[in-house]
């Protein structure tokens, strides 16, 4: 078992005061998977100097030179992908083919992100006097923190992480205390690929601890977190006294509608891999299925079939479907919202209990007849619970759509073209799906909630990162 380190101006260190904590498999309860440096308040304050250090340098260098270094960064992750994927699973749990997906996914945002070395630019702006240049200039915002969930340990870290570096930004990244080791060799890697010292520190430990140095301080400009809303909250009261550019990506209780035309089996494909996808840890999962009443009964037997057919188990073994809750505090959160879905009346269709022993394991969870006022209709439980609302028509169904505080993705099964386009134009959501699952994001295209799963601040991906980790300068040039 590895003892790892953090990585603070170059340097691979231990925590100041030596202390660890431990990474474990949640496939196999026993298993302790390596041992992580638990930061100290000073740990922090010197990753943030170390980052404070190696600005001017960095951001002095021509975009497209770094671009080369994370055009290497993914030709790294590409040549690993297999080691990668299998360290993502052991440490979180999703399925050998999820993690490979993920993996695959960072190296496309590194590559993306490279092209945009090439590209990202300020604008020219018509002037109303004569013998004037207007134009806008774009800086690196300077120090940014990256915090970021276990859900998505290298795919999310790494589309905060390529857009803040090739704009010129140097970083603190703080990983989920549950996926370090992921975390570890993405800034490995990007180590190997050239990155200077001091670009990017990586700083593990207590999320309360590091995550309240970080936003407190004044010398980290932005903070872009993706995680819970409470904790996104918090970030954003204590970033708020000094300005701090703020970005919080958070949760969500996404509906996907299954309109009467639906196809009973595509219908039933997109709403499992939506609401079963990576065991429900998505905060795109579609935990709400909105069903008209037309199509309920056949859809929820076929659904439930679907449910029971899945294969629960450790993900690096073949023809698992579905791997095991993160950790024991999930997993018990599961089997909680299992129980309070059961007080509340609703009818227990499939699931419900530990699918085996040895890991945390969850069968996979439906619920018919739920009530929109429901608890486990209202909350987010992360967990590979579905629960089916049966409406009336499409209005019922948009209507009970929207009726939450969450507004993150949306999706809609149907042929019926004009029902698709009233739904996109209406729902309350940052992302809407049609035919498609609710899950998955094209990394090109801009992401980002409505209402309680967004500050609602910056988008984040594809062309519209830029916003977040640029500041505009506007100059202008009188030469009449
Ligand atoms: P979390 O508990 O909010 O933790 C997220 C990160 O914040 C972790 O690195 C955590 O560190 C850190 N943290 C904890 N307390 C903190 C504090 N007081 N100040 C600063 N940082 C703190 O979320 P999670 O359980 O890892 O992830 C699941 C959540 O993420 C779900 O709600 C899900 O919907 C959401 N999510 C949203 C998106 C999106 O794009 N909208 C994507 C994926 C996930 P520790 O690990 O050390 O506690
Ligand atoms: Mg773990």
């Amino acid at each position: 078992m590895q003892a790892f380190k953090n990585l603070i101006g170059g340097e691979w260190v231990d925590a100041a005061d030596g202390a660890t904590f431990e990474n474990r498999n949640p496939a196999k309860i026993n298993e302790v998977i390596g041992v992580f440096p638990s930061a100290t308040a000073g740990d922090v304050q010197h990753a943030i100097a170390a980052a404070k250090a190696a600005l001017p340098g960095w951001a002095n260098l021509p975009a497209p030179a770094r671009g080369v270094i994370l055009d290497k960064a993914s030709q790294i992750i590409d040549a690993r992908q297999k080691e990668l994927a299998e360290i993502l699973t052991r440490e979180e749990g999703k399925t050998r083919a999820e993690a490979t997906g993920e993996v695959l996914r960072a190296r496309d945002i590194f590559k993306y992100a490279a092209g945009e070395g090439w590209r990202a630019g300020g604008d020219v702006i018509p002037s109303n006097t004569g013998g004037e240049l207007l134009y806008t200039r774009r800086e690196p915002l300077g120090v940014v923190a990256l915090v970021t969930p276990w859900n998505f340990p290298i795919a999310i870290p790494v589309w905060k992480m390529a857009p803040a570096l090739i704009y010129g930004n140097t970083v603190v990244f703080k990983p989920a205390s549950f996926t370090p080791e992921i975390g570890y060799r993405l800034v490995e890697i990007l180590v190997e690929a050239g990155l200077p010292k001091g670009v990017v520190n990586l700083i593990t430990g207590s999320g309360r601890l590091v995550g309240d140095v970080l936003v407190a301080s004044k010398d980290v400009n932005g903070v872009s977190f993706t995680g819970s809303y409470s904790v996104g909250m918090k970030i954003y009261e204590k970033a708020m006294p000094n300005l701090t550019r703020i970005q919080l990506e958070m949760g969500g209780k996404n509906p996907m509608i299954v309109l009467n035309d639906a196809k009973i089996d595509m219908a039933v494909n997109l709403a499992s891999m939506s609401g079963f996808g990576v065991t429900g840890q998505a905060c795109t999962a579609a935990s709400r299925v909105i069903v008209e009443e037309g199509i309920a009964d056949e859809f929820v037997a076929a659904l439930t079939a679907k449910a029971r057919s899945m294969v629960v188990g450790d993900g690096l073994e073949t023809g698992v479907q579905m791997g095991p809750a993160v950790s024991e505090d999930q997993f018990k959160t599961d089997l909680d919202y299992i129980k309070i879905g059961k007080d509340e009346g609703a009818k227990l269709l499939t699931g419900g209990e530990r699918a085996k022993d040895g890991g945390y394991y969850i069968q996979p969870t439906v619920f018919d007849e739920v009530d929109i006022k429901m608890r486990i209709a209202q909350e987010e439980i992360f967990g590979p619970v579905i629960s089916v609302i049966r409406v009336k028509n499409l209005d019922d169904a948009i209507e009970k759509a929207n009726d939450i505080e969450f507004g993150l993705s949306a999706g809609i099964v149907t042929n019926d073209m004009q029902k698709a386009f009233t739904f996109a134009n209406r729902i309350d959501a940052g992302v809407v799906k049609i035919n498609e699952p609710t899950t998955g994001l094209a990394l090109q295209a801009p992401f980002g909630g409505f209402k309680n799963s967004s500050a609602n601040t910056f988008k984040e991906q594809g062309a519209a990162a830029i916003e977040f980790y640029t500041r505009t300068k506007t100059i202008y040039v009188g030469h009449g």
